[in-house]
């Protein structure tokens, strides 16, 4: 299976997947069709499938131009009107690729928006924008609960899962997550690396949920130190691991970006 990083706009990413026999691939999140078909040419490739994560233009900008130029694609995506897809799916459905000779899993991880999925398969995460490396999607639609829960749900995937996420904003999160988490030296190490890899032109997704597990102050509130920097900053008593997840979001929203 090769998998294809196509950078697009300012900072996100596309996933292209083929496998070396087989001229059929996959698309997740085409938010333009321009580098999408683009990368196809490059590698002798057409497209039949498109995954999609949530509704965002940046996710499904491209879909319709795609549409014109591979009429018979197919486009899976979950329930909601705003999504073009022509394949509902909802959580644990397995998607069967024939392109791909693969099945993916369906996951509901919604928070960032109500609707938002990720794709499972072979220990890859494709989870748009519910988790970014060191840092997780804004609360739009969903509450904190929900995304508590997509949170608890991909730190029980195994811990060598390749989390594809869908844009680099690794550097900004790892500046936040040394706030909340401030004696945490896997921190620094990482932004020593990930600062070193984008000096070089490279990207820092996608990254390893194991990494994710050590550094991402989203994924850690149930560790000590996490939930007492959360307790003294807000000023007030928590126990409940839901809430101080609520709290680290609030922290970054308001008072970080
Ligand atoms: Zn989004």
């Amino acid at each position: 299976m090769n998998i294809v990083q196509i950078p697009a706009f300012t900072d996100n990413y596309f996933w292209l997947m083929f496998e070396d026999n087989n001229k059929s691939a996959v698309v997740v999140d085409p938010g333009d069709s321009a580098p999408v078909i683009k990368s196809l040419m490059d590698n002798n490739l057409e497209l039949t499938d498109i995954l999609i994560t949530h509704h965002h233009n940046d996710h499904i900008g491209g879909v319709s131009k795609l549409k014109n130029v591979f009429p018979n694609v197919n486009i899976f995506g979950p329930s909601d009107s705003r999504i073009p897809a022509n394949n509902i799916v909802k959580d644990e459905d397995i998607i069967k690729l024939d392109s791909l000779n693969e099945e993916f899993r369906v996951l509901d991880v919604r928070g960032h928006t109500n609707s938002h999925i990720a794709y499972y398969f072979h220990k890859k995460l494709f989870c748009g924008d519910t988790l970014f490396s060191c840092g997780c999607g804004r609360l739009f639609e969903g509450s904190h609960i929900d995304m508590h829960k997509a949170m608890t749900r991909i730190k029980k995937l195994p811990t060598d899962t390749m989390i594809y996420c869908a844009h680099e904003y690794t550097l900004d999160n790892i500046g936040f997550a040394k706030i909340v988490d401030p004696n945490n030296n896997d921190l620094i190490e990482m932004e020593r690396e990930v600062q070193g890899i984008l000096d070089n032109g490279g990207f820092s997704v996608p990254s390893k949920l194991e990494d994710e597990l050590k550094i991402n102050p989203f994924l850690r509130f149930d560790v000590p130190n996490i939930k007492q920097s959360v307790q003294n900053h807000f000023n007030i008593n928590i126990n409940d691991e839901a809430e101080i997840f609520k709290y680290i979001r609030q922290w970054k929203d308001k008072e970080y970006d």
